[in-house]
């Protein structure tokens, strides 16, 4: 699909609306040429009027509006709305969240509580600005109450310290991650270097960190699976991280433990005897079927048995994911997953929805799934069974995020109970924490208050690179140092 800008060069956010209308398609984009004649294209015109055009196998719908005073921001975003309006008409789809097509919807939420607004007015807000209908406006308000508490008490010169385990026991067809399958031999001799430099960059840190004022509030050691690697490489990291960071000050220490095909009592003793207090074990689904399909190499059962044996081991913090839209997965079957979780008693669900990048293996069939999945009504279904179950079982939103070519243009929910709600995924999700990263893929936030500025560093995304390309990567600590000596 051609979209021509005339005038104007308003990419990145009419992107955004076109992808919430035709999440894989590929688009070209035209500056300042006249249009050709054709179906399939879309033009986006700043004359003497505002002038959105969509035209797509050949039903088109044009929207004019005169110019008025006001910044660019909000004449890109006023353009954007008028597409949005045109692509509705045209496909009769009307995606739930409208046009607010950000990845943090909650901080937009944030902000209109921060200047006094009430539930109902930021549900006006929502719908009449945005278009985003009452029941993503009122789920979006709860979550951004629920995690209140947690941001206002944040420290500024506190820090959450993220490990990167970019390894699995295999790959899911729905990945989309950088992960390597450990059943690559290739990817399995990394390990030990992988270990190697991944302690390194915790104890390097470590060393920067420890005259500095500011504090590790949350660890997190996510992946790819963590519970990959053996219980000794797991053992080597965690003391890593012991000896080099002043855990003193910690709240909260995820593991996430994932595939229950990967958990073993000794890694879960490993876990828990090197301070972990929260932990996440991921069934994804409770449908075996679904579980093939998915390319996942557990059961129901096994997930059940992993989490029994974790509240044997004395685990009081518990998470478990979900996905919404996985292959032959149903409505019903969706339901019964989140109410077998629910009677395992854990103490948050998060509940994802089927994020579709060309890079997983599901992406060959996206056009096959397309009718099905996106923007279906089933998929609307299961996200809002799950929120009406879990918040009449004692479970509140508590941080919420967003994707793109996420099916159906659906959300990312976190659902805790009361005083058990991840904070590194708050802090994270909301931008309100500087985030100190190791390990491949692991990007690195710094945020400074008074300007609200992010600078960001970026390791290796790959293992081999991350390894091998190590000295010329770390460059940026000297950058760590410098902002921690404000505080
Ligand atoms: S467990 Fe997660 S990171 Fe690993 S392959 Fe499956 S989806 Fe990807």
């Amino acid at each position: 699909m051609t979209v021509y800008f005339i005038n104007n060069t308003y990419k990145y956010e009419t992107e955004a609306v076109l992808k919430l209308f035709c999440p894989l398609e590929r688009f070209t984009f035209v500056y300042d040429e006249s249009p050709e004649k054709s179906s399939d294209i879309i033009i986006m015109e700043v004359t003497d009027k505002l002038r959105a055009y969509a035209n797509i196998g050949g039903t088109d719908c044009e929207i004019t509006e005169p110019l008025r005073e006001e910044t660019d921001k909000e004449r890109e975003f006023r353009l954007c709305r008028m597409l949005f309006t045109a692509l509705t008409k045209i496909t009769g789809i009307t995606p739930e969240w409208g046009c607010l097509t950000g990845v943090r919807p909650i901080k937009v939420v944030n902000g209109l509580i921060s200047k006094g607004c009430d539930m109902e007015s930021v549900c006006t807000e929502l719908q009449e600005k945005y278009h985003a209908n009452r029941r993503k406006s009122e789920l979006a308000y709860l979550t951004a109450v629920t995690q209140r508490p947690a941001l206002e008490t944040l420290e500024p010169e506190s820090y959450s310290l993220y490990i990167s385990i970019p390894f699995c026991p295999s790959r899911c067809s729905y990945c989309s991650f950088v992960s390597h399958s450990i059943q690559s031999k290739s990817a399995a001799r990394l390990i030990p270097q992988y270990v190697e430099s991944l302690c390194r960059e915790i104890s390097e840190l470590g060393e920067i960190m420890r005259d500095k004022k500011m504090f590790c509030k949350t660890v997190y050691i996510g992946g790819g699976t963590p519970t990959a690697f053996s219980a000794q490489d797991l053992k080597k990291i965690m003391e890593t991280i012991s000896k080099s960071i002043d855990i003193s000050k910690i709240c909260e220490y995820n593991v996430e433990a994932g595939r229950p095909d990967t958990i073993t009592e000794e890694k879960l003793r490993v876990i828990k005897g090197c301070g972990a207090t929260r932990i996440s074990i991921n069934p994804q689904t409770m449908n075996d079927k679904v579980l093939e399909a998915a390319g996942r190499r557990h059961t129901a059962a096994q997930v059940v048995e992993c989490f029994e044996l974790a509240r044997r081991l004395d685990f009081g913090n518990i998470n478990m994911d979900t996905i919404a839209g996985l292959p032959e997965d149903d409505l019903a079957s969706f339901k019964h997953t989140i109410d077998r979780l629910i009677s395992l008693d854990p103490e948050s669900i998060t509940v994802h929805t089927l994020t579709v990048k060309r890079s997983a293996a599901l992406s060959g069939e996206a056009d096959k799934m397309r009718p099905k999945f996106f923007h279906s009504e089933e998929l609307s279904d299961m996200v809002n069974f799950a929120f009406d179950r879990l918040t009449k079982t004692g479970y509140s939103p508590y941080y919420l995020y967003r994707q793109k070519n996420t099916v159906g243009n659906l959300e990312n929910v976190g659902y805790s109970k009361a005083g058990y709600e991840g904070l590194y995924n708050i802090y994270i999700m909301e931008e309100a924490q500087n985030i100190l990263a190791c390990g491949a893929g692991g990007s690195t936030k710094l945020i400074d208050k008074a300007t609200g500025k992010i600078q960001r560093f970026f390791n290796y995304k790959y293992p081999y690179e991350y390894i091998s390309r190590y000295e010329d990567m770390t460059k940026y600590k000297g950058e760590i140092e410098k902002f921690a000596e404000r505080f």
